[in-house]
């Protein structure tokens, strides 16, 4: 088995070949390391290859873990955030990749407001609209983008999604395209910059990096394999 930091190399070198393929300049692309369900000690070892950016999906496991690594670690929240946890979640974490409906974005608005906050924030996106999947869907978020952006608190930077699990990663381009073009249609109509999105996983980011990501979310090709599903 390969170590963390042989693993961060290869994935750095895939990122960047993503990018050269397409014109892009890899500065524009956060490689951030999906540590859930992996102990202090591997996000250590990812640390000393240079790695500062992490991301978890469940606030408990992260206010275990956070505390025991260095401070200047930075952290993304990428799962379902349940409204009880938000008070706990903010302090946290740097950005919310995955606000998923307005009632979430208003009680997070409601607790940053009380704590003081300004949290930053994506809003994710169901694009295949499947039922198993949190997330807006496309209509709806057109819907209610008015009242998201009336909720001063929250910093809205981007769109995020997480494509139907697929055996071929070319499978999941469309949905990035259909993402990006949500983008840019929300950002003509809203007048408004959503200058980040959430894009690519373990079996696909490099196709997301050729469709657009600025921000590519890996786990299992860092980390290694997962004992149990860091996503519920
Ligand atoms: C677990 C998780 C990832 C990382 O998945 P891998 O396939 O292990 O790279 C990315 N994004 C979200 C939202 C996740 O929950």
């Amino acid at each position: 088995m390969s170590s963390v930091a042989e693993n961060l190399e290869r994935v750095r070198e895939q990122v960047a070949e993503a990018a050269a393929k397409v014109g892009r300049a890899v500065d524009e692309i956060q490689l951030i390391a999906i540590s859930k369900t992996h102990d202090a000690e591997k996000v250590r070892a990812a640390y000393g290859a240079g790695q500062t950016l992490f991301g978890e999906s469940r606030v408990q496991e992260a206010r275990a873990k956070i505390p025991e690594l260095p401070s200047n670690l930075r952290w993304h929240f990428v799962g379902h955030l349940q409204k009880n946890k938000i008070r706990h979640a903010l302090p946290l974490f740097e950005l919310f990749h995955s606000v998923d409906s307005l009632a979430l974005a208003q009680e997070m608005s409601r607790i940053a407001d009380e704590e003081g906050m300004h949290p930053r924030v994506l809003l994710e996106v169901n694009v295949a609209g499947e039922a198993s999947k949190f997330g807006f869907a496309r209509t709806a978020l057109r819907g209610e983008m008015e009242q998201l952006l009336a909720l001063r608190r929250l910093t809205i930077e981007g769109l995020m999604t997480i494509p139907p699990l697929a055996p071929e990663a070319e499978a999941s381009r469309k949905f990035f395209v259909q993402l990006r073009e949500l983008r840019d249609g929300l950002e003509s109509e809203f007048q408004m910059k959503l200058p980040r999105l959430s894009i690519g996983m373990t079996n696909d980011f490099a196709i997301a990096v050729e469709e657009g990501a600025t921000l590519v979310r890996v786990g299992t090709a860092i980390f290694g394999e997962r004992s149990r599903p860091g996503r519920d």
